[in-house]
């Protein structure tokens, strides 16, 4: 298949083509409630021809490579009628002919849909059941074994293998008009198992649901917070990582001054990273969407802004080196520059070091989800206790951080020596392309004076 594309490619008229094309076997069940709601089996492929000529893009997408030539052709066509400068592609090596075959643990292909949707059923039962006053639930699994072909004019040449299996468990618990929720999960590359085993998770899901439906709301005001590796860890994404990927920085030239590397983020102690090569990871692979290698890149480094994500464009536009990070999700889509697994590095404190500092306070856990306007970031967390004469106390809901990125980053005053990566269901979503599989890990960290709603 690898040959097919690259014979196609070689009579492309343009300064830049690619095409990559996928198969798609999936499978999915859902639970939402008492019964299922369902059971889905698909098998789809496609893919795109991507071309540059004279600083403009065109694309032409397809579902069988029957015809690859006549859209080879259309691409570098549509490239032609809107490129008016000059291409600029940065010269990184290429992804030499290669094949990466998945090396699963446990094979999820070969595990009968019945026993599938019998685990799901018993989670969701657990979910519902297990402890009084959860009003739904939601339970799914997940897995789609996607194998890619790749092929550019600048001869990069791979086929790879990427499996994947996400459970989700959810639960939403009432009490009179108050209503909680819970979600957690698992996601592997690995083996079909990440998904087996997991009764304990299901009732601590719905156990909390209902604790928060007891707790208090989170008094509202400026605290001393530490944050539980999942909600540091989703912050380092959100609030930062986003503002990292280079098409957005170089789309806006306010970012462009913000984003100036060499810049003080924070404390000689704080160091970001993204890392498509790390083992084990969601967002690992050998090449990104471009056919360039992934590999680590410093965000920060001890404190200072030190690098950015780029595809081959960004990279050339902006003169920095390519780092690996074009990535697409859907056959149809164009690569965007994506994070991949994202982190910060841990620290050298015990995390109860970070919360015996603390006179009064706030330990917020977990991420229900987040909002970012350029610096400027809103936060919900799961879950979380109060912190009084250094010890925890009692559950509180409704934590909702807000706050200024750079501000926030610099108030970091504990990291951690407890770093954890979150390979977690879902993933993460930009430009209307979601869910890519990222993970992302952080220490618990300790920040200063953060405003937190509530009441
Ligand atoms: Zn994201």
């Amino acid at each position: 298949m690898r040959d097919r594309l690259a014979d196609a490619l070689s009579r492309a008229k343009a300064d830049y083509a690619e095409v990559r094309f996928s198969i798609d076997d999936s499978t999915s069940v859902m639970y939402r409630g008492p019964e299922p709601e369902q059971v889905r089996s698909a098998r789809l492929s496609g893919g795109v021809v991507r071309a540059c000529v004279r600083g403009g893009w065109g694309s032409s997408n397809f579902d069988s490579l029957d015809d690859l030539d006549h859209h080879v052709r259309e691409a570098c066509e549509c490239a032609g009628l809107v490129g008016t400068t000059a291409t600029q592609i940065a010269d990184a090596p290429v992804a030499p002919p290669s094949e990466h075959r998945a090396a699963l643990l446990r094979d999820f292909r070969g595990i009968a849909v019945t026993e599938k949707i019998a685990l799901v059923a018993a989670y969701n039962d657990i979910l519902l059941r297990s402890v009084p006053g959860v009003e739904t639930s939601f339970a799914g699994y997940s897995e789609v074994f996607r194998t890619v072909a790749f092929a550019s004019s600048r001869g990069a040449s791979f086929l790879e293998e990427r499996p994947r299996v996400d459970l989700f468990l959810g639960a939403v618990a009432r009490d009179g008009s108050l209503v909680q929720q819970c979600f957690d999960g698992r996601a592997s590359l690995q083996t079909y198992d990440a998904a087996v085993g997991l009764e304990a998770l299901a009732e601590e899901v719905a156990r909390r649901a209902v604790a928060l439906t007891k707790a208090p709301p989170c008094p509202g005001g400026t605290h001393t917070a530490v944050l539980d590796n999942r909600l540091a860890g989703v912050f380092a994404h959100e609030a930062f990582g986003h503002m990292s990927e280079a098409d957005f920085i170089y789309e806006n030239p306010q970012m462009r001054e913000l984003m100036v590397l060499g810049r003080e983020m924070g404390g000689p102690e704080l160091n970001i990273v993204d890392d498509g090569s790390m083992p084990d990871a969601q967002g690992t692979h050998p090449f990104d969407d471009e056919g360039t290698a992934t590999g680590k890149t410093y965000l920060i480094r001890n404190g200072l802004l030190a690098g950015r994500l780029h595809s081959l464009e960004t990279a050339a536009k902006m003169g920095e080196p390519a780092t690996g990070n074009a990535r697409a999700v859907r056959q149809s889509d164009r690569p965007l520059v994506r994070m991949t697994n994202t982190y910060i590095e841990a620290g050298t404190a015990t995390v109860q070091e970070l919360i015996a500092g603390i006179d009064k306070g706030i330990y917020a856990c977990d991420a229900l989800g987040g909002q970012t306007m350029m610096e400027q970031f809103t936060f919900s967390a799961g879950y979380g206790y109060r912190i009084e004469n250094g010890l925890l106390g009692e559950m509180v809901r409704d934590i909702v951080l807000t706050g200024n990125l750079f501000q926030t980053l610099h108030a970091i005053d504990g990291i951690a020596d407890d770093l954890v990566i979150t390979n977690g269901p879902g993933g993460c979503g930009k430009g209307g392309q979601a869910p890519l599989p990222v993970s992302f890990g952080s220490p618990h960290i300790r920040i200063r004076d953060v405003v937190i709603g509530g009441r």
